[in-house]
């Protein structure tokens, strides 16, 4: 007999709406376990200065299941804080009384499936063990930071601070000398904050990037009501907008206009600013080098435009395809290397040479530093899968399973894995979609697999091996369609050693819903079924 129907891990957005649906629509009993001290996952550990919204701004990173909730929550700014988001996911854990279940400063240490018993059972840190039929694993996909292996570098005796880890006490800048490395949504969040304060800030860059204004401001009582009066047709938009945005965009191919209009057409994406940049961009932006190449001269002008200096200038110029990472949205990043207390490092042609205890050296120079910040990134959609490891039938591990590669079903189940269910784990949209939204899609499936269970007396789930393959091969087949898997990123895996690189997000947006949908009207297709 298990302890509960359904064992969650994490209390991040998407564990707290699994908990809240399973719990109080399906009336489940459930547990949900973090390792963190309270609920909001990245939000709970991305503190660092400039952390804010960098998707569709507000009041659009949000549940959309409660009209209750969009009535009553408030946004000060249309690129919402860390602290705001931290403040609405509590509220919303208040409002639908969902601490009581959870188990925080918890982690799951172990996850094993029994064949004989056909329960998950579960290891704890607090050394409880504890069991269920179901497994939902909401670890999410940016929740393990990475920490690139620098040679040398534990010789460094100052304060180092890694962005996706965050002291929850205030960090001082004042008077410090401050070395940044990396410069990725979080370096770029990060770095015009820590320079205003420090005494000196020294960027150590890997990768130059590509990056649009954020345009962040307050967002205005009438915007607001505009939202609330509007709730319903704008959540169908959501639901059929590529990455989950309040938008339709009329896309069109770039050779429809002339070299004139595009650049007309890309100022004005220009201004609005926004990831309305790269997702009201031309049609084939993603697909094709040369209209790639268009849109990335444009910005690099931008960043000519921004930059005094030349040489600096130079230095932060993008050579990859645009939109092929992360799209980063900034405050004033660029304009942050015109300052006085502000020096660029170009680790590619002056790389690091040795740690000290008080600075570093790099082979044109020391840079005597106080303080490193990390901002080097997660490993990223498969990492924390990987950490917890779970054990599945006979045996066999996660890290056994996807040595060579991400095999799944839907990015939700994974032969070998009964009962198991991942939420925004490769071979979803993931990332590249609003993820709350996508988190709730995703939960609902899972719930309605889950019931189909209970209705028809059922007791185990699973992908056959077929169904993956032929996942994968869609999964695959669209992302080689675009420029994607062209770029070493963190949606390939590359900025990981060692890792497969396999780009491993869903490119289908509202079509990866639809096909679920399909699966399931199907009669869950590639999946078998166990009686009890
Ligand atoms: C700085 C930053 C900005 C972002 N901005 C946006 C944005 O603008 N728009 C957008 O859509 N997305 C954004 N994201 C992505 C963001 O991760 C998601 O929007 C969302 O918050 C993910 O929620 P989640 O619950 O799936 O995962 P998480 O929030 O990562 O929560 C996972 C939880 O699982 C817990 N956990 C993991 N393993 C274990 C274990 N073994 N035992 C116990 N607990 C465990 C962790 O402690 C964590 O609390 C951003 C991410 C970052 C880092």
């Amino acid at each position: 007999m298990a302890d509960y129907d359904v064992i969650v891990i994490g209390a991040g957005v998407s564990g707290l709406y699994a908990l809240h649906h399973l719990r109080d629509e399906l009336e489940l009993s459930i547990r949900v376990y973090d390792g963190a001290a309270d609920v909001g996952g990245t939000w709970w550990y991305n503190r660092y200065p400039g952390a804010r919204v960098d998707g569709p701004g507000s009041p659009y990173y949000c549940y959309t299941f409660s009209d209750e909730l969009m009535e009553e929550w408030d946004w000060a700014e249309t690129q919402p804080t860390q602290t705001d988001v931290l403040a609405y996911v509590g509220h919303v854990a208040d409002r639908f009384d969902l601490r009581r279940d959870i188990q925080f400063n918890t982690w799951v240490t172990d996850a094993s499936y029994s064949d004989e018993s056909g329960l998950w059972s579960i290891e704890t840190s607090a050394g409880e063990h504890v069991s269920a039929r179901f497994l939902v694993c909401a670890v999410g996909a940016l929740s393990t930071a990475y920490i690139p292996d620098i040679p040398g570098f534990d010789g460094f005796q100052g304060e180092v601070y890694h962005t996706g880890a965050w002291p929850h006490e205030p960090v001082s800048f004042t008077g410090k000398r401050v070395g940044v490395i990396g410069t990725g949504s979080s370096g770029v969040q990060s770095i015009p904050e820590i320079a205003r304060e420090a005494a000196h800030l020294t960027v150590f860059q890997r990768t130059p990037q590509y990056s649009v204004p954020a345009r962040n401001r307050p967002v205005s009582p009438e915007e607001a009501a505009h939202a609330r009066e509007n709730w319903d047709s704008i959540r169908e938009v959501m639901a059929v907008n590529n990455g989950g945005f309040p938008f339709l965009f009329d896309a069109h191919s770039a050779y429809m206009h002339t070299p004139e209009q595009r650049q007309e057409r890309l100022e004005e994406l220009w201004q609005q600013g926004t990831l309305n940049f790269f997702f009201a961009n031309y049609s084939d932006v993603l697909m094709s080098n040369e209209v790639n190449g268009w849109v990335a001269d444009f910005l690099r002008s931008k960043i000519r435009e921004a930059v005094d200096d030349p040489e600096t200038a130079e230095k932060l110029m993008p050579d990859f395809f645009v939109g092929t990472k992360r799209p980063i949205l900034d405050n004033g990043y660029f304009e942050t290397f015109n300052r006085d207390n502000v020096t660029l490092v170009d680790l590619r042609e002056d790389p690091f040479e040795k740690f000290t205890p008080s600075g570093v050296s790099t082979a044109q120079g020391d840079h005597p530093l106080d303080m490193l910040v990390l901002a080097t990134g997660f490993d990223a959609i498969s990492g924390t899968m990987l950490k917890l490891n779970p054990t599945g039938r006979r045996g066999v591990s996660l890290k056994d399973k996807w040595k060579d590669g991400f095999d799944n079903y839907l990015g939700i189940t994974i032969s070998g894995f009964p009962n198991l269910f991942m939420i925004h784990g490769p071979g979803t949209p993931g990332v590249l979609y609003n993820m709350p939204l996508g988190a709730e899609r995703e939960v609902q499936w899972i719930g309605n697999c889950i019931q189909r269970l209970k209705d028809k007396s059922l007791s185990t789930v699973e992908p056959t091996t077929d169904a993956e393959a032929i996942w994968g091969e869609e999964v695959n087949t669209l992302a080689n369609r675009t420029l994607f898997p062209q770029t070493d990123s963190w949606y390939t895996g590359a900025n990981v050693p060692g890792k497969p690189r396999e780009f491993t997000v869903h490119l289908g947006g509202p079509l990866y819903f639809q096909r679920i949908s399909e699966v399931a009207a199907n009669g869950y297709e590639g999946f078998v079924f166990e009686a009890s």
